[in-house]
């Protein structure tokens, strides 16, 4: 199967072409027809299963073919937002966008990319020039909404990406303040890697008699992706970290962490041990954060540490090693996190540094993945069988981290829902350094604290 034969037009297969990408991936295979026909859908697919192409080579195609597409090229007619796509995170708005730009680029249509934590004025100016496909996470669009200085009155196309995510992130009002102003009769794409009921819900109400695909989940690849725990006590995680990536001269490792404060202890202890490590998360500066992606990629940093918000969507092509440096509130996400590595063939390794703490999330994500998880203790980190274990939040230094991350987070969500990190209502901070055009920033927005473990920070 080719990409002409699933109905691309040349200006599109042209582009995707020149990306190397000769055959259509599953999701692809089927999201682009349906899509096509114009009616609504509803996606199972992760980042990397090749589901923004998915959706963006379509959209392009539709909207670039149509009468309205052909007055725009011609100058007969201004341009309008005509497709809308939402995203959790600034992240994934920026990756999303350049997507758009890439794949349409022999085509007429232009692009923009709105996001929080940035200033608002060069995106009104964008706006005011004119866009056709809008990429933008939620918070900072109702903010252009309500400075009426952005009209999706005209809006044809719209997408939820990583539906899941906004939603966990509390973005639900946000989304429904967006529907509310948008055209009744529309065309709605609602791409989630997983189906709770809250997504079904959202589902039922936005979709009209949608065509519904999914693809392997790539948490089930778990062939390619050999996961491990390593038993060890709470205050022996760091010399086990730097011990793992010495011994085996590990020269790319993404190490995940619940806690920005963490995130921050740890690049500076594994700095005192020689291992070169920068961190990205909702507090870094978007400079710092792509720097050390950059570097991380072309492989002269060792040790990337994240938060789970700021690791979304982020795509690094073969990463041999994922380290849990501790385990995730919510299980689904260790396998956001596991699925950084063994993608696209490559074989991948995760390790889970697990202490007394952790005990019940660890059963809660063997659970979800429904298998359970090899144990090797580490001949010298071999744990304190009588350890006993403390509350999460105690050892997270909840309070006064703050949840905040850029500015397009989870407004509007119940207070209730934020958790008890003190940081989830604060007022979004002021924007920051000025958006460029299609600015490729990131939007890392908080996300409730867990119930039943609060003490998130990222
Ligand atoms: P996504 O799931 O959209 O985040 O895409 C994951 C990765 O797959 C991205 O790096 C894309 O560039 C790549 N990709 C998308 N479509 C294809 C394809 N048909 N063939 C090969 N790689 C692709």
């Amino acid at each position: 199967m080719s990409f002409s034969t699933l109905g691309l037009s040349d200006a599109i297969v042209r582009a995707v072409t020149e990306q190397g990408y000769t055959t259509p991936t599953p999701i692809q295979a089927q999201a682009i027809p349906a899509v096509l026909n114009g009616g609504d859908l509803l996606a199972g697919a992760q980042t990397g299963t090749g589901k923004t192409a998915g959706f963006t080579l379509p959209i392009l195609q539709r909207l670039s073919t149509d009468a309205v597409g052909a007055a725009i090229k011609s100058k007969t007619a201004p341009r309008v937002i005509r497709a809308l796509v939402l995203t959790p995170t600034r992240e994934l708005a920026a990756q999303v966008e350049e997507s758009v730009r890439l794949y349409g680029k022999y085509t007429n249509l232009n692009s923009a990319c709105i996001f929080g934590g940035v200033g608002i004025n060069p995106q009104i100016k964008l706006l005011k020039q004119g866009v056709d496909v809008l990429v933008a996470t939620p918070g900072r669009l109702l903010d252009h909404v309500g400075q009426r200085t952005v009209d999706l009155s005209k809006v044809e196309i719209l997408i939820l990406d990583e539906a899941d995510r906004m939603l966990d992130m509390g973005f639900i009002h946000d989304i429904k303040k967006v529907l509310a102003v948008l055209p009744p009769k529309r065309q709605n794409l609602l791409f989630s890697a997983t189906f709770s009921d809250e997504i079904k819900a959202l589902a039922d109400k936005l979709l009209n008699n949608p065509a519904s695909i999914e693809v392997a989940r790539r948490n089930s690849t778990v062939e390619v992706i050999a996961q491990k725990i390593h038993p060890v006590d709470r205050d022996k995680k760091h010399p086990m970290l730097a011990h793992l990536i010495k011994s085996n001269a590990w020269e790319q490792v993404l190490v995940f962490m619940r806690t920005k404060h963490g995130a921050n202890k740890l690049v500076e202890q594994l700095g005192k041990d020689g291992i070169n490590a920068m961190a990205i998360h909702g507090n870094k500066s978007q400079t710092a954060r792509t720097k050390a992606l950059a570097e991380f990629k072309d492989g002269s940093l060792t040790v990337l540490v994240a938060t789970d918000i700021a690791a979304r969507g982020i795509d690094i092509d073969q990463l041999p090693h994922v380290v849990n440096y501790d385990l995730p509130n919510i299980p689904e996400d260790y396998v956001h996190r596991i699925g950084r590595t063994g993608r696209a063939g490559a074989t991948g390794e995760a390790v889970s540094l697990v202490c007394v703490d952790e005990h019940q999330m660890l059963k809660d994500i063997e659970k979800l993945i429904k298998q359970t998880l090899p144990r090797h203790v580490i001949p010298g980190f071999e744990p304190d069988l009588n350890a006993k274990a403390q509350p999460i939040q105690l050892r997270s230094g909840a309070p006064g981290h703050g949840n905040r991350g850029g500015g397009g987070g989870g407004r509007g969500a119940p207070a209730g829902n934020r958790g008890g990190n003190g940081g989830g209502n604060k007022p979004r901070s002021p924007g920051g350094a000025p958006a460029s055009a299609g600015a490729k920033r990131s939007n890392n927005g908080p996300r409730p604290a867990s119930a039943s473990r609060p003490g998130r920070d990222r």
